[in-house]
């Protein structure tokens, strides 16, 4: 989409727009789009200003299950289809689709993008070793919960969290205060391997993630933890096990990913020696 026009913006579900609709369609269209930049899971189109109206920013959220996607105008619409975006010379469109409703679209100014990725933590691909062991620094609560927390480090949800984990044999409840330099630092490598293996692959497709051709995500078959329950662990062949952490479905191998037995907090340790058997 870069150096394509927004023409004219057709919004089918208004309320996947963040504020009002008109303002957005006012704010967006016969825009070029100049840049593209990305902190955790949200995107932003860098729209084009001139003398007369300042630069604005098409913030993209996708949610669980929302899709941007260029298609032929001619193209029949997915089901889920909210938002139309007419590019060029209007051949083809941006469109936005989201089953489960959500994502947001939203324009922005420079200070509101800015407020909005400032308030994320850094970014998964990004944040340095350093960074990365002092938001673990005296934290009690399970590892698993702060690397979803997005306000602590921005771009991993539930799949690649326990897949991140796995692969560094951590267990998911253990306290992040915990985790040792040289497993924090094993941890780190998990997570941006695990990452770009899985951009590579174009990300991983359970019902409805496809990229901006459309194409849906391979990491699926490559998942060794992730929605595996009961299956045999890749490495050593005890059958994966899933548990509630924070709420959140953690899957992980009980013979790989051990409990820390060492200044574990008594409740939390009786309720993992617990659920271990
Ligand atoms: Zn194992």
């Amino acid at each position: 989409v870069l150096g394509r026009s927004i023409l004219k913006i057709g919004i089918l579900t208004p309320s996947v727009i963040a504020g009002p609709p008109e303002t957005f369609r006012k704010q967006v269209e016969a825009r070029c789009i100049v840049g593209v930049e990305r902190k955790g899971k949200a995107l932003a189109l860098h729209l084009h200003g001139n003398s007369t109206i300042p630069p604005a920013y098409l913030l993209v959220r996708l949610g669980m299950t929302g899709q941007i996607v260029v298609a032929p105008r001619a193209a029949p619409l997915l089901p889920h289809t909210h938002v139309r975006m007419a590019l060029d010379e209007g051949a083809d469109e941006l469109r936005y689709c989201d089953s489960r409703r959500f994502g947001r679209l939203r324009c922005c100014s420079r200070k509101e993008l800015s407020n909005i990725f400032g308030s994320l933590g850094a970014d998964a691909l990004q944040i340095t070793e350093e960074q990365f062991r002092q938001s673990l620094y005296g934290r009690r609560g399970a590892i698993k919960g702060l690397l979803m927390n997005q306000a602590i480090i921005s771009g991993l949800g539930n799949i690649y969290a326990d897949e991140a984990l796995f692969k560094a044999q951590i267990h998911p409840e253990t306290p992040a205060g915990e985790i040792t330099n040289s497993a924090a630092r094993k941890l780190l490598n998990a997570i941006k391997t695990v990452l770009r293996r899985a951009v590579d692959l174009q990300g991983t497709s359970f019902r409805d993630y496809i990229d901006i051709e459309g194409r849906p995500g391979n990491f699926r078959a490559r998942l060794c933890v992730y929605q595996r329950t009961g299956k045999p662990c890749l490495r050593c062949g005890t059958s994966i096990r899933r548990i509630l952490v924070c709420g959140r479905s953690s899957h992980f191998c009980p013979r790989c990913q051990r409990r820390l037995r060492v200044f574990v907090p008594r409740g939390v340790a009786a309720r993992g020696r617990g659920r271990s058997h």
